[in-house]
């Protein structure tokens, strides 16, 4: 058993380097579909906010089957190449960049969108949560004008007070929402993700990036929400609950697995801010404090 640690470089991350997946966040997509196997039947399927790109790389291996779908990866940074994804650098929040994705999907739409977004952090508790459902609300904007009637979204969200707008705002668009914590999502952590089937364009309602979806002459009349007009949804632990806990630690040489052997990471950051100074400090000109 191993002890609570706030150690990042935990189970799960190791295990990604191990197995070839860019970052310990494949584990959530893979565990989010073993409950709500979202995959099924998606031929075209756009990542959001996806670098590194461990969740495109799933994408990429779970889709494989079918030669006519397409992969579609979008985020601010410049991602590095996964066999049979294509990839958009852009901001999720322009409409330039739903009309390129739609481009890249030779017109069609997709039946999977997924969004793992993340901003920069201020350290700023509510300022971060605030920007965190700005940026939901920014997927779910572009998603309106690149899922398919009928198509499932998946999105992070943080469990923060203002969580029930957010879900109220979900729902306008969705028959069926449920609240989802896979296992390798760290217990001490609001991260979540919202699982959401059913897409549908609510009645007089046209996708639009003109309007913040929170501008109250958009859609929704938020001030004329009651209280028992809040959404409160299933909320569901997924993944193989006996297995390792991403709160624990664990040695790295574990009864019953093959001795620990240290990997390179699958795919160094590019240009990273920092590269000039391990060149100086391979070249043994960094000198010491
Ligand atoms: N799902 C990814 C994976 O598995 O490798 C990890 C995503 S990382 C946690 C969050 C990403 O959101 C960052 O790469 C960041 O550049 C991207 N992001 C934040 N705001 C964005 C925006 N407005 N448009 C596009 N990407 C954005």
């Amino acid at each position: 058993m191993g002890r609570s640690s706030k150690d990042k470089r935990d189970i799960y991350y190791r295990n990604a380097k191990e197995e070839g997946w860019r970052a310990r966040s494949a584990y959530k997509l893979l565990q989010l579909d073993e409950t709500f196997h979202f995959f099924e039947g998606v031929h075209n399927a756009v990542d959001l906010c996806a670098a590194p790109g461990s969740w495109s790389q799933v994408l990429s291996s779970k889709l494989e089957a079918s030669q006519d779908g397409k992969i579609i990866s979008v985020d601010l940074q410049s991602m590095a190449h996964i066999p049979g994804v294509m990839q958009l650098q852009g901001d999720i929040t322009k409409e330039t960049t739903a009309n390129k994705v739609i481009e890249l999907m030779d017109g069609k739409k997709a039946e999977l969108v997924v969004c793992d977004g993340a901003p920069d952090v201020t350290g700023l508790h509510d300022m971060d949560e605030y920007i965190q459902a700005q940026l939901v609300l920014a997927a779910l904007n572009i998603t309106t004008h690149i899922l398919k009637e009928g198509g499932t979204f998946v999105a992070k969200v943080f469990r923060g007070k203002d969580i029930d707008i957010l879900c109220k705002q979900l729902e306008l668009y969705f028959d069926k929402l449920c609240l989802a914590k896979p296992r390798s999502s760290r217990t001490s952590s609001l991260e979540a993700f919202v699982v959401c089937n059913g897409f549908h364009m609510p009645p007089n309602c046209r996708p639009s990036l003109f309007n913040p979806l929170l501008n109250p002459d958009s859609c929704l009349q938020w001030d004329s929400l009651t209280e028992e007009e809040r959404v409160v949804l299933p909320y569901v632990s997924c993944g193989d609950l006996s297995g390792f806990d991403s709160d624990c630690s664990y040695p790295l040489n574990m009864q019953g697995h093959a001795p620990y052997q240290y990997r390179e990471p699958v795919q160094p950051p590019i240009n990273p801010p920092y590269e000039h100074a391990v060149k100086l400090k391979r070249a043994n000109m960094l000198q010491q404090p």
